[in-house]
């Protein structure tokens, strides 16, 4: 019987529990035996009591959990050859070879290089005599399949990360609770939402909550960008908005890629437009709670696709990434999408922003 594991790394993302518990239960449908790696890839790396096999009922009501039950880290020894060796060795102990990773783009690029020197890291295991080749002989190839975690919506190649809409649901909570009590005293906001170096939780923010003014990383503002913040709150002001909301991305940006702080466009609020302003900094409350009913959907069915991927997969076709795309759960080129991401980081990183956005354009042309 085929044994599969499955971990969450990298941030905690709403959803990531929904996708443990349909990756256990799908596996069990098809015959298979699941194995929950416990703490990201320290599990892999430890081994012992952080490989669990998983039964039906030990899932059971995990869609409506937050964060992560079979818990994430940030592990050093797995960016190290000696770290991902003890790896190989603790799955082959466990009979694994088949992993589905629920991560950001770091997981899953750690995840394929994994897989592509796997027959290498089995030769030096039986050659330290840490492992016999009878042992390894049946698991000659390390299938990974990529689910993307992410609250940031920060891969490429996919409409939706896992955790996501989440996110952006408590984001828009949150500001309709300021709306109120800014509206009451007409005074202004500026709201700094997570995101990284994407800016869509800050975007989409926006647009859902009638925010005044956006700041993003893949469009910084034009130079001079503080009058003309000003003149569009002023307008707003002027036909009887009681409230201003600017919101700005943790990532935002300006032109010279110097940060554009939150409390950097509150001074500017007060000493152009004299508007009494406040700072509200959401923090970790974007993390957490439990999921909205799209990331419980997005992660189920895209579990289910992980499991489908495993068992088709061989040895010759790149590690699949599932994603969404136009409403279909679909596969991706796992180091495809990874590239894509890395190549818009790039293009922010040498200030062409025109390329960082035609890129993402692009990517819903396809
Ligand atoms: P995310 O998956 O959210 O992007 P990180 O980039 O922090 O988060 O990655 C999570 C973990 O994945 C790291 O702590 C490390 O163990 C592993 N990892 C990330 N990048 C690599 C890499 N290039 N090689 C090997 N492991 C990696």
């Amino acid at each position: 019987r085929k044994r599969i594991g499955v971990m969450t790394s990298g941030g905690d993302a709403p959803g990531m529990n929904a996708a443990v518990r349909a990756v256990v239960r799908m596996s069990i449908a098809k015959g298979c035996e699941p194995y929950a790696i416990f703490e990201g890839y320290e599990g892999l790396v430890k081994g012992g009591d952080l490989i669990k096999k998983m039964n039906w009922e030990d899932v059971r009501g995990w869609q409506s959990e937050g964060g992560t039950l079979i818990g994430t880290a940030r592990c050093k020894e797995f960016r190290e050859r000696p770290g991902r060796l003890a790896a190989a060795k603790n799955l082959i102990l466990s009979g694994i070879d088949a992993l589905i990773i629920c991560g950001g783009d770091g997981s899953l690029t750690g995840a394929d290089i994994f897989r592509s020197e796997w027959k290498g890291l089995l030769d030096e295991l039986v050659q330290n005599k840490e492992l016999t080749q009878a042992q390894t002989d049946q698991f000659q190839h390390l299938n990974i399949v990529g689910l993307v975690g992410s609250i940031d919506n920060d891969m490429s190649s996919t409409d939706a990360t896992i955790g996501a809409y989440s996110s952006l649901t408590r984001i828009c909570q949150s500001v309709d609770f300021i709306d109120a009590t800014a509206y009451s005293h007409s005074r202004a906001f500026v709201v700094e939402v997570m995101g990284r170096h994407c800016g869509w939780l800050a975007l989409m923010a926006g647009v859902s909550t009638g925010a005044d003014f956006v700041f993003l990383p893949e469009k910084p503002p034009a130079n001079g960008w503080e009058d003309e913040m000003c003149d569009i709150i002023r307008k707003h002001r002027a036909l009887g908005k009681r409230k201003t909301i600017v919101i700005v991305a943790e990532g935002a940006i300006d032109r010279e890629l110097n940060p554009i702080s939150a409390s950097y466009v509150k001074d500017i609020l007060v000493s152009k437009l004299r508007l009494d302003t406040r700072i509200t900094t959401l923090g970790h409350v974007q993390r957490g709670g439990t999921a909205c009913a799209y990331d419980r959907m997005l992660a189920t069915l895209q579990g289910v696709e992980a499991v489908e991927a495993v068992l088709e997969s061989t040895p010759d076709t790149p590690s699949p990434m599932i994603a969404i795309n136009e409403n279909k759960i679909t596969r991706k080129p796992l180091m495809d999408a990874v590239k894509l991401t890395q190549a818009v980081a790039a293009c922010i990183q040498n200030k062409d922003f025109d390329g960082a956005m035609s890129l993402r354009d692009a990517e819903f042309e396809e």
